[in-house]
């Protein structure tokens, strides 16, 4: 491939002159590309092993072997966590090389905040009071249905497992000017300022300790990102260290629709 990729600037020189400065970026868009297509190949072939370990591991039974149960606990738990970074890798991988949505649809927002709702508790067992509010006033969203379920299920796990017992989490979906904003407010450990700019990094962490501890896999807030991306949409986030933080996604007028009519037969 001989094509040649050029940024180009223009920089004011004097009053009547001006610098066209040109720079050849093709080697470094090869080497993102490269990085990008190893980390997909990589999670690739990790795969299948991951799931035959996985599933020698389930046929071990502790009961059978009870000075064994600590450790058959713990591998398992290990090769879950690692069978979901490798998932988090390659969902990730797929939204970088994807320029656009595969498809868009309308997005039921009551349904999709009751199944928010529902993983909430069932992460939480118990351990948060959840709540959910609509206050859109009949509006749906329009985009990727998958991928915006990824994006607002990784808030609201973030939310749940950075807020001790006894906290709360609450979901909002609401109008805003002639768009409509989705809203994750917890009452956890909150982030401090200087953190706020490098999120949505790839296994940026605030606590390392406190994020292992918590079974992330430090890819979620990216793949949030990328995704809203892919719906010209924005994350905004809040926080206050001890009291908590807001994650809300910001959608414009072009991805929200009124909600459809459901037909009640007589
Ligand atoms: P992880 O898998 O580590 O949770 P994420 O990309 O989802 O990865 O989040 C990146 C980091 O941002 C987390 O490790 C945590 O330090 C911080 N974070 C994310 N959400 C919250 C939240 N609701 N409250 C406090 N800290 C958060």
């Amino acid at each position: 491939n001989s094509s040649v990729t050029l940024s180009l600037r223009l920089i004011p020189y004097s009053e009547n002159l001006w610098l066209l400065v040109a720079r050849d970026v093709s080697r470094m868009l090869h080497l993102e590309q490269m990085r990008r297509d190893f980390v997909a190949n990589v999670s690739h072939e990790l795969r299948t092993p991951l799931t035959v370990v996985h599933g020698y591991l389930d046929m071990l039974d502790p009961e059978e072997h009870p000075d064994w149960a600590p450790m058959l606990a713990e591998m398992q738990r290990q090769s879950q966590r690692m069978t979901q970074l490798v998932e988090d890798l390659l969902t990730l991988s797929r939204l970088e090389s994807q320029g656009s949505l595969p498809e868009e649809e309308n997005i039921a927002m009551g349904a999709m905040l009751t199944t928010l709702a529902r993983e909430a508790n069932a992460l939480s067992q118990g351990k948060h009071e959840v709540t959910v509010d609509d206050s859109s006033e009949g509006l749906d969203l329009w985009g990727g249905h998958k991928e915006l379920h990824s994006a607002f299920s990784n808030l609201v796990s973030n939310a749940i497992r950075y807020t001790p017992a006894g906290g709360s989490v609450h979901i909002r979906f609401r109008r805003e000017g002639s768009g409509a904003v989705l809203e994750v407010s917890d009452t956890g450990y909150g982030i401090p300022p200087n953190h706020l700019p490098r999120l949505t990094e790839r296994f940026y962490r605030v606590s390392t300790s406190r994020s292992r501890e918590s079974g992330g896999t430090g890819l979620g807030l990216a793949i949030c990102k990328h995704v809203l991306n892919l719906h010209q949409a924005r994350l905004q986030v809040t926080s206050e260290v001890g009291r908590g933080s807001t994650f809300s996604c910001h959608f414009g007028a072009e991805r929200v629709r009124p909600r459809e009519a459901i037909e009640v037969l007589p």
